[in-house]
């Protein structure tokens, strides 16, 4: 499997080309060198007390990759897959991803090596505190401020904030009022529970955030996609939160979701799957195989079922993949067939396939402009924290979609200026802005 760090390293290096202008070329030059390695990492070993009553002890990560623009950002991820050069990939990302839509962020990323779906619940709350002890004195509100990723959810970030207000309690003189918990202890980890100081709107905002990055790209590209029908069809790698979320809100949208897939496998409703209906039979049979549901009813006779191979190859307008790095290799690249990929993972692309795709004429929207609706409101939270504030869910929203159309436009035209895909265009935005004030 090709490292993601690599990958990353490789997407730097086509952008940091057109950076690397007039005579301040030596300096763009040195400042480049310090983005290829993180600021910071930081390894642990910690224990967990397992249901048997033993103790199991688990490695995890949190890599700083970059603070220029801001405290670090970005979310940790419990998968077995987890590595030291995936986690330093995924907080390169995170910082390119905060420069993009411009927040006052920089980059990070946390991940621990588990399986969490053979964790009991009480061990998914040992391991989340246990790797919060980890790493607590070395988190805070302005200095890193981690949220949720893959197999991690506002339940676990509750968890964790818990452990880390009863460890900075313990361990200064910090006594918590109703006043400094926002600013001290809530600001110091997103994607919590709405009632326990989350943002209203922050759990389907990677979901949302891309899909008013799909409409604004659409818009730009005008009518050049072809459609056999009214509605524009799309298939979807992945059935966790963004996953979830995008499918559902691009069915109310006007799009037809065709497929959608989880780590076992998909299904493929070719006249148009009913989302809620699939997501209900999948959290009753377990699996997502044999919810063929259309208009509310699963039928056997709706569907088939489809591996992630197949999903990634469907005759689709366009193609989500939503799930892991590594998706759409050299490989598969050539079978592809939608005309547009919206990146809701981080890192799904290959630099290869990418280079097969961008021949193919095949418009690939980056994952750090696709999936940054996750981060921009993740940062609405931490400034409500901060601010000891409460926004509703329609100025959330709103304020995202303002962001993510910004982002659209600015990284379009960065396209058009410098004539590249819109993953260089998007890196020569926010390599530049971190640059700018390195
Ligand atoms: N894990 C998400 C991402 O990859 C969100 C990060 C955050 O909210 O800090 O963008």
């Amino acid at each position: 499997m090709s490292n993601p760090f690599n990958n990353a390293m490789e997407q730097l290096a086509k952008a940091a080309r057109y950076l690397e202008v007039g005579n301040e070329r030596l300096e763009v030059g040195k400042k480049i060198e310090l983005l290829k390695q993180p600021e910071r990492i930081i390894q642990v070993y910690f224990p967990v007390k397992m249901d048997n009553g033993q103790v199991k002890i688990f490695e995890g990560y949190r890599v700083q990759f970059n603070s220029t623009l801001g405290p670090y950002k970005g979310g940790i991820r419990f998968h077995p897959q987890v590595s030291m050069d995936e986690v330093k990939a995924l907080s390169f990302w995170m910082m390119v991803k905060c420069a993009v839509v411009d927040l006052p962020l920089g980059g990070g990323k946390g991940g621990v090596v588990v399986d969490p779906k053979v964790l009991s619940e009480k061990e998914l709350e040992n391991l989340s505190r246990g790797y919060m002890r980890g790493i607590w004195r070395d988190i805070g509100p302005l200095v890193d401020v981690p949220a949720p990723d893959v197999n991690t959810n506002p339940k676990i970030m509750a968890w964790m904030v818990d452990e880390y207000k009863k460890l900075k309690t313990q361990n200064s003189k910090l006594k918590i009022t109703k006043k400094n918990e926002g600013p001290e202890i809530l600001a110091t980890i997103t994607g919590k529970p709405v009632d326990k100081g989350g943002s209203q709107g922050r759990t389907e905002a990677t979901g949302m955030g891309g899909m008013y990055v799909l409409l604004a790209t659409l818009a730009k590209l005008n009518s050049k996609l072809k459609t056999q029908n009214s509605k524009l069809t799309v298939a979807i790698e992945g059935f966790g939160n963004v996953g979830y979320f995008i499918a559902k809100l691009l069915s109310e949208n006007g799009f037809k979701v065709v497929a959608v897939s989880d780590s076992r496998g998909g299904v493929y409703v070719k006249e148009g799957l009913d989302v809620e209906a699939t997501m209900e039979c999948k959290k009753k049979k377990g699996v997502l195989g044999g919810c063929y549901c259309r208009g509310g009813v699963c039928d056997l006779s709706y569907g088939k079922t489809v591996t992630n191979k197949e999903l990634l190859e469907l005759p689709v307008d366009i193609l989500i993949p939503a799930a892991l790095e590594n998706q759409i290799t050299k490989e598969n690249a050539p079978r592809i067939k939608a005309q547009v990929v919206l990146e809701m993972a981080n890192g799904p692309t290959t630099p290869e396939a990418d280079e097969i795709l961008h021949k193919k004429g095949i418009v690939v929207v980056p994952d750090i402009l696709a999936n940054a609706g996750g981060v921009t409101v993740s940062y609405f939270e931490w400034v409500q924290n901060r601010r000891n504030e409460r926004w509703e869910v329609g100025d959330v929203n709103k304020k995202l979609k303002q962001v993510m159309d910004k982002a659209v436009d600015e990284v379009w035209r960065s396209k058009e200026k410098h004539k590249v895909t819109l993953r260089v265009a998007a890196f020569i935005v926010a390599i530049g802005r971190v640059l700018a004030k390195m």
